[in-house]
């Protein structure tokens, strides 16, 4: 028996353009933040595509988790931080903000990911604290 696995694609699945095996760098985002780093594979010459196989994938896989677990990990602090600067409790953060009255406390612990419109309210808020009086008027 003989079996062909990964057998190379001599062109483009995109394009049909021509592959050329190399490292390149390359963007990855998450989140609203970005990480270029070093992504071997076989780069069409065309469009930019790009074919990975599967040690491609591994090979880049532990540097963009870690990468996830720094976003997530700065923005559980970025929040505490901000909540704490406006002296909101996390029920009072959370009363804001939605999610059910646990769910700052849950962000904080890294237990659950906020939306991005949370991280967008709560860094208009650090820059311009004196919008907080007029969320807590408007809830009256
Ligand atoms: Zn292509």
């Amino acid at each position: 028996m003989t079996a062909t696995r990964h057998a190379p694609l001599s062109v483009c699945p995109a394009c049909s353009g021509p592959l050329v095996r190399e490292v390149r760098t390359s963007r990855f985002e998450y989140r609203g933040e970005s990480l270029d780093y070093e992504q071997p594979g076989d780069w069409c010459t065309e469009c930019g595509e790009a074919v990975l196989s599967g040690e491609d994938m591994s090979a880049t896989e532990t540097l963009l988790v870690d990468f996830m677990s720094r976003v997530d990990q700065a923005q559980a602090s970025e929040l505490s931080r901000i909540r704490r600067k406006l002296k909101l409790t996390q029920r009072q953060a959370a009363a804001l903000t939605g999610g059910g009255h646990n769910a700052f406390s849950r962000y904080e612990r890294g237990e659950a990911k906020p939306l991005p419109a949370v991280i967008h309210l709560f860094r208009l808020l650090d820059r311009h604290p004196e919008l907080l009086d007029e969320l807590k008027t408007r809830r009256g």
